[in-house]
């Protein structure tokens, strides 16, 4: 465990660690005994929150309660002393954990490892910004020479923030070398970056807002050659389509912000983490439970932790999450395919869109979770979220025309959102990062992005297509 100095138990303390240990061995059998056992659907609705639970411990609510308190009290100093020495199961303050962020938290884990072997656990965070800077900030941890080498090798397609991380904060103010891959489907250059002072992999898919793809089981495994860790931001998909844990992946992050809270009622994130992670850093707890790693060490110390207000708003909203992705996907498919027809239009990225480059590769790992267990269609298909991005024939002033005359979908930096959003990424998400950067990332200035919600599709193409009209 994560502290250091010897602990003297008394037999009080003995006693709470007993019954403790016997709660958390009946909660592991049930887990693997029932809630493994469950489909998607039920796990997401359900999660670890029992009718039991609610009976006993919540005066039977039937909806996970909102914890909103500071600190848990303790029957006794033996309690306490035991908890706050992480022996027994315990909240204890609400920055290191809390009953409303618990079961948000295994909700998640169980639903990124859905058809897993192993085992995953879930560190909630307060945005998906701290998610990435959560999952990546321990392995660049100095090992020996205060001066050492450290570099890691990532995505140039990634979410604005994400570059900015890598690039003003790791880079520029902590000489830890970011090393971007261009190209993610060549293995050739992911492998050309690899260095003995790399400490991890990190690529986003889709990716926002370019939706670049590659294939993760051939990065994962040419990360693990090198004893590294692949780190995913699986954002644009969330596990209703792809859960990249499954396929080699040791690490994936969440803006949970984004399509896991599509009411769109406030921003957090999660980092959902195998069991037995691949690294070279030389730490015990890290390798054999990441997410306990940074929820107990490194996370108590910085603070980045998620309130349980939201922890229950996003649970809600995760409740129908695969339902929501199917709807979503096909209307985004239509609308796609309405885009690339219409005259006004240069191109269209979207993964769905046989013609895409990436078509094949995404096909192979995005599929509607379940799919082959619904009445509606008994078999496995694909599915390729709600998020695309298209150029306004014209340049980018015929682009904020186009933009400007929207109506029914809203104009603003968000996705992931029941209601339809468009931006157009140049002068918005990835505005910072200039121009040279967003050349490389594949972002020309008359790029929108579009996020189809839940509306008909109908009326989404028809406000698209007025607000088109006028870039004539
Ligand atoms: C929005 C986003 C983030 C950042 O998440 P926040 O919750 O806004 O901090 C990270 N990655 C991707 C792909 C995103 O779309």
């Amino acid at each position: 465990m994560p502290d250091k100095s010897e602990l003297n138990l008394t037999d009080g303390m003995r006693r709470y660690i007993d019954k403790n240990n016997r709660y958390l061995a009946e909660r592991d059998e049930y887990i693997r005994n029932v809630v493994r056992k469950w489909k998607f659907d039920t796990i997401a609705v359900h999660g670890l929150y029992t009718v039991q639970d609610a009976i006993e411990d919540y005066q039977g609510a039937i909806i996970e309660p909102i914890f909103m308190s500071t600190a848990q009290a303790y029957r006794d100093s033996d309690e306490m002393a035991a908890a706050l020495a992480y022996k027994i199961p315990t909240w204890c303050y609400s920055r290191i954990a809390n009953p409303s962020t618990y079961y948000y938290e295994w909700t998640l884990a169980l639903l990124e490892g859905y058809g897993f072997d192993g085992e995953t656990s879930c560190c909630s965070t307060s945005s998906g910004m701290a998610a990435i800077m959560t999952a990546v900030n321990p392995f660049l941890k100095i090992q020996k020479d205060p001066h050492e080498k450290r570099n890691f090798v990532a995505t140039v397609q990634c979410y604005g923030g994400t570059y900015q991380q890598f690039t003003a904060r790791l880079m520029q103010e902590h000489n830890v070398e970011c090393r971007w891959v261009l190209d993610a489907t060549n293995l050739d250059e992911w492998a050309s970056k690899i260095d003995e002072h790399t400490r991890f992999l990190y690529g986003e898919l889709p990716s926002n807002p370019q939706l670049g793809f590659f294939d993760i089981r051939a990065v994962a495994d040419l990360a693990h050659s090198h004893n590294l860790p692949l780190i995913c931001d699986s954002t644009i998909a969330t596990p209703a389509l792809l859960r990249p844990i499954c396929h080699g992946a040791d690490i994936v992050v969440q803006s949970a912000t984004k399509s896991l809270t599509s009411s769109g009622f406030g921003v957090c994130g999660a980092v959902i983490a195998r069991k037995n992670l691949c690294t070279n850093i030389d730490d015990e707890l890290l390798k054999s439970d990441f997410s306990l790693h940074i929820k107990f060490l490194q996370n108590r110390d910085f603070g980045p932790n998620l309130h349980p207000m939201q922890a229950v708003m996003t649970l809600n909203d995760m409740r129908t999450l695969r339902s929501k992705m199917d709807l979503m996907s096909r209307s985004a498919m239509k609308v796609a395919r309405f885009l690339e027809e219409h005259p006004k239009v240069e191109s269209v990225q979207y993964l769905g869109l046989p013609n895409h480059p990436l078509h094949e590769l995404a096909s192979r790992y995005m599929w509607l979770v379940d799919a082959e267990y619904d009445e509606l269609y008994g078999r496995p298909v694909n599915r390729y979220g709600h998020l695309l991005s298209f150029c306004v024939k014209g340049g980018a002033e015929k682009a904020r025309t186009f933009f400007d005359g929207l109506q029914r979908i809203w104009r603003a930096t968000d996705l992931g959102r029941i209601k339809s959003v468009a931006t157009i990424p140049g002068i918005s998400t990835h505005q910072q990062q200039g121009e040279e950067a967003r050349a490389l990332a594949g972002i020309p200035a008359n790029m929108v992005r579009l996020c189809v919600g839940a509306e008909h599709p109908d009326d989404i193409m028809a406000d698209l297509d007025q607000a088109l009209s006028r870039a004539g």
